[in-house]
């Protein structure tokens, strides 16, 4: 996709620091990572999909392979590995190039994804929320 500063990344016109690559997913460095002793990897379909509902069955099945094989990697190397995924802009989601964020994890890191304020439900809410979402399938 022209204007993906990843595809460019994975078609080789732009330099990135890869450590994986197969037929179908791409794994490169965050450029400006969350870890500074484990760095952050970048891991992505090939093809250029948006959204994580827009990639087909069978990609997204090459796609976890690959998260598994890397986490399975930094998992060698660092104490716990957050796995984060944003989809758009409200959520987070800079580049429109699906892509995962594996965070390697160390004592005393100070980073603080998982620790989001987590709120009580109001009367009901819990309910209301399950059942629209259970429509929704
Ligand atoms: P998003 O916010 O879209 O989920 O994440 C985009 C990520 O891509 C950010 O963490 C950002 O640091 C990283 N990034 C943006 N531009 C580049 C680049 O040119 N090279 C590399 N290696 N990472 C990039
Ligand atoms: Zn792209």
């Amino acid at each position: 996709m022209e204007d993906c500063i990843f595809c460019k990344i994975i078609n080789k016109e732009i330099k990135a620091a890869t450590v994986y690559e197969d037929k179908h997913t791409y794994a490169f460095l965050d450029i400006r990572p969350a870890s500074e002793k484990g760095g952050h990897t970048l891991v992505m379909p090939k093809k250029h999909y948006e959204l994580i509902t827009d990639i087909p069955d069978e990609e997204i099945k090459h796609l976890s392979l690959t998260l598994k094989k890397i986490s399975s990697a930094l998992l060698k190397f660092s104490q716990g590995l957050n796995i984060l995924q944003n989809n758009k802009k409200i959520a987070g989601q800079y580049i429109k190039h699906i892509h995962f964020h594996l965070i390697p994890r160390f004592e005393n890191d100070n980073i603080t994804i998982e620790k989001w304020k987590a709120n009580e439900y109001k009367n009901g809410e819990i309910e209301k929320i399950q059942n629209k979402i259970k429509l929704l399938f």
